[in-house]
């Protein structure tokens, strides 16, 4: 029987299989997330990155390892364009609101910790911003340049991609991709510049004089290449090789693909066991995009009325609609999909809280064995889904299996006396522990004192007739987000 100690599957982008999941370290766990370059407000896309990973964290720590968390932040060398071209976002940005570059860095870092705080994300163990480790960066440049890999024009370094892959033989290996092929593409593109071959990617770009953020180097003033730092950062805080690199689709070519590259040519490591990417997000089936003005931020979606759904949604909407789909299928957000994932959540929730407090005060004399055995199997369902690639889509069916149970414990169509004790608090604490340590869900509640005092109210009105009294508090209920419902023997409350 399957159980949460049977082995974890992920699915690994390197080997493009599921493989079992073994640490370096026995229950240790190494994890790098590529984080966001800092230069605007982080969008759903971000969101749904973060969560991926974060359940990954939470899972591993539920199952008793000890992860080391490290995400980074860009905050130097991103340029607008691939191929190397364009100006730095960051710098564009912060002469787009007249101020210092570092400014634009702190500000949307803030924002980002905001975000990703109300996702309810676990907070990185190490958090990095690649401006703070230039010396290092500059180092690894140097490194790759005197075994050949590399070579200098006109104060840049460039990666040497077609003698890298002469050699090591593995450059595409991830994205899927054909080095012939990419060379041969870029080649049509006829812009090759100062590089041996189009598809060699800046390790070092030389800042001319109107570049702000600039440093001094071996090659003159200049700043360091975008995949520059996640093997400096990565390596200096996990090693030279980890067991999880994580990042979104989009980062799969060039980004994961240079920085296995460099991590060959350094220490001869793939820098990761475990490549884990996400998929992306459509709003309305459409690429979220600036142009086409679909563009949807966290701060809009949670606290400003945004122009294209309307509606502000919480934080736990947006990551209880992630849990619906599979991390490595794309998600097409719509307002109704938003609309029902809070549905779905509050269902889940409202029998979280009543199962929290409901005590197990009968005695165990008439067990009834089908009803265990759709517990047992529910939980089986939840564990075996986690186990395999994160099934988080099937988790939550077998989550509303237990909630179907609960819900009858509640109307009272299940008596206690039908559950052992014993499945009845593993029944409790499984239930609470997928949901709010593993899937990380949870909905604010009302106060304790708030909740007698209108619920006292309620229940008097009701006593004496006052329908008028019983309306305003209804309504009153409805505004704090809490509706009540009056059941055989009880009146109680339910979030909505
Ligand atoms: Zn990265």
């Amino acid at each position: 029987m399957l159980s949460k100690f049977s082995k974890l599957f992920l699915f690994n982008s390197y080997s493009d299989k599921l493989d079992e999941f073994k640490p370096i370290n026995n229950w240790i766990v190494k994890m790098y997330l590529c984080g966001p370059t800092v230069y605007g407000l982080a969008h759903i896309g971000h969101a749904r990155s973060s969560v991926t990973f974060d359940i990954l964290n939470r899972y591993l720590r539920f199952l008793g390892y000890k992860v080391k968390f490290v995400r980074n932040y860009t905050d130097v060398g991103h340029l607008e364009h691939d191929a190397d071209e364009g100006n730095d976002k960051i710098q564009n940005q912060a002469l787009k609101e007249k101020l210092e570059p570092m400014e634009i860095v702190q500000k949307y870092i803030n924002y980002y910790r905001e975000d990703m705080d109300s996702l309810n994300i676990l907070r990185p163990n190490i958090e990095l911003q690649a401006t703070s480790y230039i010396n290092e960066q500059i180092d690894n440049v140097k490194s790759i340049l005197d075994k050949g890999y590399a070579y200098e024009v006109n104060g840049s370094v460039y990666f040497d991609i077609k003698k890298y892959n002469d050699y090591f033989k593995s450059y595409g290996k991830l994205s899927g991709r054909n080095i012939d092929e990419l060379i041969n593409e870029t080649r049509e593109l006829n812009n090759q510049g100062e590089k041996k071959n189009n598809i060699d990617f800046a390790l070092w770009k030389k800042a001319d004089d109107k570049h702000i953020m600039k440093w001094k180097s071996p090659w003159g003033y200049g700043y360091p290449g975008w995949h520059t730092e996640c093997v400096v950062l990565g390596t200096k805080y996990l090693g030279e090789l980890f067991d999880i690199h994580g990042g979104g689709y989009d980062l799969k070519f060039p980004h994961h693909e240079c920085e296995i590259a460099q991590s060959n040519v350094l220490n001869n490591t793939n820098l990761a066991n475990y490549w884990i990417h996400n998929n992306l997000v459509n709003i309305d089936g459409k690429k979220m995009s600036k142009s086409l003005n679909n563009y949807i931020t966290l701060q809009d979606l949670f606290y400003n009325e945004n122009n294209i759904f309307n509606k502000v949604f919480m934080p736990m909407d947006l990551r209880f609609l992630f849990l619906q789909t599979h991390y490595r299928s794309t998600l097409s957000i719509t307002k109704d999909s938003l609309e029902s994932a809070h549905k779905g959540l509050m269902k889940l929730i409202n029998a979280y809280l009543y199962i929290d407090v409901l005590e197990y005060n009968v005695d165990e004399n008439n067990i009834n064995n089908e009803i265990e055995k759709n517990i047992e199997d529910a939980f089986d369902i939840i564990f075996s889904e986690l186990n395999n690639d994160l099934n988080t889509p099937s988790v939550i069916s077998g989550l509303f299996n237990i909630v179907k149970v609960i819900n009858c414990i509640r109307s009272g169509d299940i008596k206690l006396n039908e559950i052992s004790k014993e499945l009845f608090i593993r029944l409790k604490s499984d239930f609470k522990s997928i949901i709010k340590d593993v899937l990380g869900l949870y909905v604010k509640t009302i106060d304790k004192s708030l909740f007698e005092y209108i619920i006292n109210s309620y229940k008097t009105a009701k006593y004496r007739n006052d329908y008028s009294e019983v309306d305003k508090i209804r309504d009153f209920a409805k505004n704090i987000n809490i509706r009540f419902c009056d059941s055989k023997d009880d009146i109680y409350i339910e979030y909505i």
